[in-house]
């Protein structure tokens, strides 16, 4: 089963509205590392600039103050950062920055040293971008930028021809395809399972007939109001009137069309309140801060609704009501509006009864 769905999925191409929250729900659970990986980056920059100003005889100069404060300023911006499009555009600017402080810090060691650190430079730039979740444009263009600034044979005396230089400009070409690769099929992964969980979380809370909220959603739901424990709510049973009858008369097929008309009229009725489809023919309505009078006048407009439904065959529902009180339980109010629906059947169909204490005696 799950192997049929992961199948499906690899088939289809993400929307693009789901693409945009897979970036979205990626750069929420990826901040605190992003804003890790802005303040080491600046601590490991700080350290060589040190090593270069002082044991390399640079000196620690205005630049250094410029670039620290930059790089700081950057990492700010990022803990208010809230949006995945301005983390893409905030991180090219953290990368132009940063690797113009690595040009700086690497034009303070001896001519001779200098490629292999503008090397190791860029594989560290493009290694920690390739690894944040960026879109595709913005972790290229950051490519760009780290080998445009980082560039091994600007400023040193390595010649693309020579021994030296095709060697580097090999390696070159080796680290970016490998970066490259790597970036495009985690990005995909991810995607895939993000995709994946999205539509086996819908179809665990979702009735695949009717298409409202199935049982699972409902009671999650329900539990989650009755701790809230506010006043004024109401648990409804709904259940369709003779529906053996109609599957019966007319076919299954007849029968799941009714379903889906009722669903839809709870839907249209009782929008804004958890419902959900119990399963067969049965559904319930949680209503949250409503008083008496208002609850039943909403179940009694769902049931008028269903009858004069013009659809084929006509149905009726009936249904049980009951007012939640404080420190019931779901179970105790689900069975309170089973009593309830119980009676609203035995008393002729198509109606509502509201749950008193005098039908738990009698049942
Ligand atoms: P009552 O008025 O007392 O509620 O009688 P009823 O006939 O509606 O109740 P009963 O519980 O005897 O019948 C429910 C029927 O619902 C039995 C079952 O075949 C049918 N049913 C349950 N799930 C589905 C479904 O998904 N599709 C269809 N078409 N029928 C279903
Ligand atoms: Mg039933
Ligand atoms: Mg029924």
């Amino acid at each position: 089963m799950f192997k049929t769905i992961e199948d499906h999925i690899r088939q289809q191409v993400a929307p693009a509205a789901l693409r945009a929250e897979f970036r979205q729900h990626e750069f929420d659970a990826m901040r605190p590392f992003c804003k890790l990986v802005f303040c080491v980056s600046t601590l490991i920059w700080l350290v060589f600039d040190l090593i270069v100003s002082f044991l390399g005889g640079q000196g620690f100069t205005w630049l250094s103050y410029l670039f620290i404060a930059l790089l700081g300023c950057l990492t700010v911006v990022l803990h208010f950062t809230r949006r995945s499009h301005h983390f893409d555009v905030l991180n090219l600017l953290f990368v132009a920055v940063i690797t113009l402080g690595m040009r700086l810090v690497i034009e303070g060691i001896p001519v001779t040293l200098r490629p292999v650190w503008l090397v190791l430079g860029v594989s560290t730039v493009l290694y920690a971008v390739s690894v944040l979740p960026v879109r595709r444009w913005s972790f290229f263009c950051a490519m760009a930028i780290a080998w445009a600034v980082l560039n091994p044979f600007f400023h040193t005396r390595i010649e693309p021809d020579e021994l030296e230089g095709a060697m580097l400009f090999s390696y070159a070409l080796f680290l970016s395809a490998l970066v490259i690769y790597s970036y495009l099929q985690m990005r995909q992964a991810k995607l895939h399972n993000f995709y994946l969980s999205k539509v086996l979380l819908e179809q665990a809370y979702v009735d695949a007939l009717t298409e409202i909220p199935n049982r699972r959603s409902f009671m999650a739901k329900a539990e989650r109001q009755l701790r809230l424990a506010s006043s004024g709510q109401f648990l409804a049973m709904v259940d369709i009137d003779n529906f053996k009858r109609v599957n019966d008369q007319f076919g299954h097929d007849v029968g799941d069309e009714v379903l889906k008309r009722v669903a839809v009229n709870i839907k249209a009725v009782v929008a804004g309140y958890e419902f959900a489809r119990l399963g067969g023919e049965e559904f319930a309505i949680f209503f949250q801060g409503l008083d008496e009078g208002t609850a039943e006048q909403r179940v009694a407009a769902l049931c008028q609704q269903v009858r004069e439904d013009l659809g084929v065959p006509p149905v009726t529902i009936s249904i049980g009501l009951a007012r939640v009180q404080a420190g019931d339980s779901l179970s105790m109010a689900l069975v309170r509006a089973d009593q309830a629906l119980y009676e609203a059947k035995h008393s002729g169909k198509d109606r509502v009864v509201l749950w008193t204490a005098s039908l738990a005696e009698s049942s």
